[in-house]
């Protein structure tokens, strides 16, 4: 799905106790956090909340086989991508055929080499690092691209209603920075937008998230977090920005703040909702935080 995580999430689905654990014991030694469910109704149930790197999956299973697991996975816009793995007793050139059909990244048979099975599983998973890396990330700052801000916000948001949590965000629009391109050359301008950057996913938590949504307007992302909160935050970060030298020039922004659930929950009323309270901070002078 949508992240890069040190240690990779694997979840293994698979009835046969001793199957399962074989698995959870070779990979484990791989530095993988292994989960497992025993049909694919636990499956699905623990990918609506648990977030996971690749799906390896039996296909013989009670109330719900594999290849109905997989069905089901393929119809979720946010749960197809993840890479699946057949591991089955259907050993046939036949089986092997109808699974493949399914999109899945392997077929891997049973009885299984796990040294073979470990190989095949990070193999997959370096090649997943180096496409998530183009697809979710803008390529000049290295923080997530609008699709994938969008795409995370909108997960977060359904959080606050199911749990009654807060979420704050952060509009941020860079003050001037026309002038800045045309005084030290588009580059220098480059080097600032990708400095910000970096000096904004310092200053958050690991919950915390950032996109470049525009040009040279980000928005942060902070779980958990009130407006109140969110706006001490928001001032953290500009004062941040504006003690910051970018060998040639400073550089400031203005930052406008909404909050989930006061001022709506969805996704976009909320990011316009920042976006207006961002324009007032731009009327008021910049270099400010103004809150919706
Ligand atoms: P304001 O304080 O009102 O936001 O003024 P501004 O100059 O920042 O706003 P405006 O929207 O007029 O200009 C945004 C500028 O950002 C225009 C463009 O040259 C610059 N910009 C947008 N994307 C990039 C980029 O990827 N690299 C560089 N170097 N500059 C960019
Ligand atoms: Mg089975
Ligand atoms: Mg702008
Ligand atoms: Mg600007």
């Amino acid at each position: 799905m949508l992240d890069f995580h040190e240690k990779k999430h694997i979840l293994v689905v698979e009835d046969d106790p001793n199957v399962a654990n074989l698995i959870r014991v070779v990979l484990s030694k791989k530095e993988m956090q292994v989960s497992i469910a025993s049909n694919g109704l636990e499956a699905l149930s623990f990918l609506k909340s648990q977030y996971s790197d690749i799906i390896i999956s039996d296909i013989m299973m009670p109330k719900m086989d594999g290849y109905a697991l997989r069905e089901a996975l393929l119809k979720e816009e946010d749960l197809r991508t993840i890479p699946f793995i057949f591991l089955s007793a259907k050993d046939q050139t036949k089986d092997i055929v109808k699974g493949m059909e399914y999109d899945v990244e392997t077929y891997i048979p049973k009885p299984f080499d796990p040294e073979i099975l470990v190989a095949k599983v990070s193999a997959i998973l370096r090649k997943y690092d180096r496409i998530n890396k183009l697809l979710l990330y803008d390529t000049l700052t290295n923080v997530f691209n609008r699709r994938t801000l969008e795409f995370r916000l909108s997960n977060e948001l359904k959080r606050v209603s199911r749990y009654h949590q807060s979420l704050s965000i952060i509009m941020a629009d860079l003050d001037h920075f026309k002038k800045i391109n045309d005084k030290y050359g588009h580059d220098f301008g480059d080097v600032v937008l990708k400095s910000v950057a970096s000096l904004f996913k310092e200053e958050l938590r690991d919950t915390d998230f950032v996109g470049r949504v525009g040009g040279e307007e980000f928005v942060l992302v902070l779980p958990n977090t009130d407006k109140e909160a969110g706006l001490f935050v928001a001032n953290r970060m500009r004062s941040r920005v504006e003690a910051y030298t970018f060998k040639y020039s400073q550089v400031t922004f203005s930052g406008g703040v909404a909050t989930a659930p006061e001022d709506g929950v969805e996704m976009k009323t909320l990011l316009k909702k920042a976006d207006q309270a961002m324009y007032r901070a731009k009327e008021n002078g910049r270099n400010q935080i103004v809150s919706f």
